[in-house]
C-alpha cells in the first residue's frame, strides 16, 4: 500500500460505502464513521420496506429528483440497472414489487445486504475507523477525527465526505457537520423535513375514533401535485405514501408563507360525473350516502367533520366533496420522524463532478447536499450513483491526470 495515494471517506452510510468500494481499486482508502457501527440508517431503511432502488432506469429517473440536473450525470453513469448489477456481483440480487420498488430477493434480510458490503470493502482492502467523528479539516488535507479516547489525524490526496442529512440522528446522521462547513466559509441550508408526515388540527372525534385506521386508493392534491395510493390517520395529522410526494409543495407553500391546503379525493377511480348519477337514479337521503357512493366509517366522519351541515345534506354537494374534501395542514412532520431532509450542503458549493469548489480535493456525496427525490427507492439510488460518480472522477483525475472531471 506504501505508494498508493490516500483516500478518507467520512460517514459509512450508502454514499460513503460506494465510493470506498470503487476507489479501493487503485487507492488506500480510509472509510472513518463516528458511530460505533457502518451503516446504521441503511438498516433502518431496511426495517421499512427497503426499497434499494427503482425500476426506472437511464433518462426515466432524472425528472424524480431535483434540482433539475444536479444529479443526471450521476444517475445516467450508474443507474438502478447498473446498480442491481453491483449488488448480484456482491451476492444480492434483487427483484421488482408490482409498484417498480426494487428489494433483495426474498430471504435476504438488510443486515445481510449490509455484511456482504461490508465484507466486499474489507476484501477490497478499505480500512474500517470507527467511532471517529469528522472535528475538521484543511486546504492542506489534513482531516482531524475525535475518537473517544483522543484527537487522531490523517492527512489526503482526496477525500469524500458522505455525512448524511439530519434525520433519525439516533443512526449517526445528526448534520452537525453543516458547523465545520460553515466556518471555512462553505455555505449550508438549514435541514427541512422531506418525506414526511403532516400536522393536521383534527377534530376531537376523528382523534378519538379514527387515530390509527387507514385511507386506502386515495388521491391527494395539492396545488398541481397530484398523489395517489394510501394515507394512515395519526393523532397529528397523516403519514403514507399518499402524503410523501406532496411534501415538497407544502413546504413551498409554508415558504411563501400560504397555508397549505389538502384536496382529498375518497374516489379517484370515478369522477364527479358518475358519482352525480349514482344519486340521480335514487331518491338519496344522508343514510343512504356510505353505500351508494362506497365509503367507508372513517371516510364518512373526515366528510362530515370538514363540510357545512347545508352541503353535507344535498346529495349533489356531498358528491363533489367525496371528490374535493379539503383540509388545511398546520406543519410539517419534524426533520428527526423525517424519512429524509432537504438542506445541508448548498449545491452552488459543488462542481459537477460533486467537488468542493473551494476544496478541489474534497467531494461531498449522498444526503448531505441540498437535492431531494421521493420514496421507492430513489433516495437510496441517488447516493449510490453520487458515491460512484465521485469515485470515477477521482480516479479518472489520479490515475490519467485528466483534472477535466473535477471541474
Ligand atoms: C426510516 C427510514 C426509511 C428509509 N427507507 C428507504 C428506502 O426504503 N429506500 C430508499 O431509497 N431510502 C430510504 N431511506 C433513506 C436512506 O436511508 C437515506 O437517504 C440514505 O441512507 C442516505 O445515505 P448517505 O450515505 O448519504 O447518508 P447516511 O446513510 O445518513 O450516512 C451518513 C453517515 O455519516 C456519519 N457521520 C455523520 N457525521 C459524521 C462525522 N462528523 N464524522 C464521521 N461520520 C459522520 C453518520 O453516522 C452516518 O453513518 C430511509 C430513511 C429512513 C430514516
Amino acid at each position: 500500500m506504501k505508494n498508493r495515494k490516500i483516500v478518507v471517506i467520512v460517514g459509512g452510510g450508502p454514499a460513503g460505502m460506494m465510493a470506498a468500494w470503487w476507489l479501493a481499486e487503485k487507492f488506500e482508502v480510509h472509510l472513518f464513521e463516528k458511530e460505533k457501527m457502518i451503516g446504521q440508517k441503511f438498516l433502518l431503511a431496511g426495517k421499512g420496506g427497503f426499497n434499494l432502488t427503482n425500476r426506472l432506469s437511464g433518462e426515466t429517473l432524472l425528472p424524480k429528483y431535483s434540482p433539475a440536473g444536479f444529479l443526471d450525470k450521476a444517475l445516467l453513469e450508474f443507474d438502478s440497472q447498473k446498480l442491481r448489477e453491483w449488488l448480484i456481483q456482491l451476492g444480492i440480487p434483487t427483484y421488482e414489487g408490482s409498484s417498480g420498488r426494487v428489494f433483495p430477493d426474498r430471504g435476504i434480510t438488510p443486515s445481510d445486504v449490509l455484511k456482504k458490503i461490508l465484507s466486499s470493502l474489507v476484501s477490497r482492502g478499505v480500512v474500517f475507523h470507527l467511532k471517529h467523528k469528522l472535528s475538521s479539516f484543511s486546504k492542506e488535507m489534513v482531516f482531524k477525527f475525535l475518537t473517544p479516547e483522543r484527537e487522531v489525524s490523517m492527512k489526503a490526496d482526496f477525500a469524500v465526505m458522505a455525512m448524511g442529512g439530519a434525520s433519525w440522528p439516533s443512526t449517526g446522521s445528526d448534520g452537525f457537520w453543516t458547523k465545520l462547513f460553515n466556518d471555512r466559509g462553505i455555505a449550508t441550508m438549514p435541514f427541512q423535513p422531506s418525506n414526511c408526515g403532516i400536522n393536521i388540527a383534527w377534530p376531537d372525534s376523528v382523534i378519538k375514533f379514527h387515530s390509527g385506521k387507514p385511507l386506502k386508493n386515495i388521491e391527494l392534491k395539492v396545488n398541481n401535485k397530484v398523489s395517489r395510493g394510501e394515507a394512515l390517520i395519526t393523532e397529528y395529522g397523516l403519514e403514507g405514501n399518499a402524503v410523501y410526494p406532496l411534501v415538497p409543495a407544502i413546504r413551498n407553500l409554508f415558504a411563501s408563507n400560504e397555508i397549505p391546503v389538502i384536496s382529498l379525493d375518497f374516489k379517484p377511480v370515478n369522477t364527479f360525473v358518475q358519482l352525480k348519477e349514482k344519486i340521480s337514479r335514487n331518491n338519496v337521503k344522508t343514510s343512504d350516502y356510505q353505500a351508494i357512493f362506497k365509503l367507508n366509517s372513517v371516510s364518512m366522519a373526515l366528510i362530515k367533520a370538514y363540510s357545512d351541515k347545508e352541503s353535507f345534506f344535498k346529495p349533489d354537494r356531498f358528491a363533489y366533496l367525496v371528490k374535493n374534501l379539503l383540509i388545511s395542514v398546520a406543519s410539517l412532520r419534524p426533520v428527526e420522524e423525517a424519512i429524509s431532509t432537504v438542506g445541508g450542503l448548498n449545491v452552488d458549493e459543488l462542481n459537477p463532478d460533486f467537488s468542493l469548489k473551494k476544496y478541489p480535493a474534497i467531494s461531498c456525496i449522498g444526503e448531505m447536499a441540498d437535492w431531494d427525490a421521493p420514496t421507492g427507492g430513489f433516495l437510496l439510488q441517488g447516493s449510490f450513483s453520487m458515491g460512484y460518480y465521485a469515485a470515477e472522477s477521482i480516479l479518472n483525475e489520479a490515475i490519467q491526470g485528466n483534472s477535466e472531471g473535477r471541474v
